[in-house]
């Protein structure tokens, strides 16, 4: 079993309730445990005008491959009825793999670590919240990327439950 981190995101109907739902069925994902899951995050949207979007993160272990975890993170996302109308708008829920152990992936279909983890507020800081001590696979420090960047435009709403 690897341990990997999931990015949560989504800003269309009942963005909470989506990612909630997202939360529980990660850990019905086979071979896949949910571990842990980080406080609810409300960001401002990048990109054309849009609704805020709520962020979390999870914290998985799995047993399936890299693409196998990506397969079912799109297959996840198409059952939230995932509507793609623009590149960086609106979407009903988006799922990234932003860390597979301590691996670095360079494939077509996947880039592992995810390259917004290191500047995204709405990604760091949920992944504080499971390990405030986690480290790249190429040695930075979440804590190092965590003072270059800013809480701005992040709420923090209370825990996921
Ligand atoms: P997005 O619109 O941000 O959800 O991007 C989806 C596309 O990004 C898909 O076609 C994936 O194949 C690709 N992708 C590359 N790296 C990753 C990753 N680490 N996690 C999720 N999707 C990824």
């Amino acid at each position: 079993m690897v341990p990997a981190y999931i990015g949560l995101g989504s800003n269309l109907e009942a963005p909470l309730d989506q990612v909630k739902r997202a939360f529980d069925e990660l850990g019905t994902l086979p071979h896949t445990r949910l571990i842990a899951r980080s406080a609810l995050y409300q960001s401002r949207a990048i990109g054309p005008e849009q609704p805020d979007y709520i962020n979390a993160v999870a914290r998985i272990e799995t047993g399936l491959t890299p693409l196998d975890l990506l397969d079912a993170l799109q297959a996840l996302e198409h059952a939230h009825r995932r509507v793609r109308l623009q590149h960086w708008g609106p979407r009903t829920l988006d799922l990234d793999l932003l860390l597979y152990g301590d691996e670095t992936i360079q494939h077509p279909r996947l880039s592992v670590p995810h390259p917004y983890l290191t500047r995204r507020a709405f990604v760091l800081y949920p992944l504080a919240d499971i390990d405030p001590n986690l480290q790249l696979p190429d040695g930075q420090s979440l804590q190092a990327l965590l003072h270059l960047c800013p809480f701005e435009g992040l709420v923090r709403l209370s825990g996921s439950h």
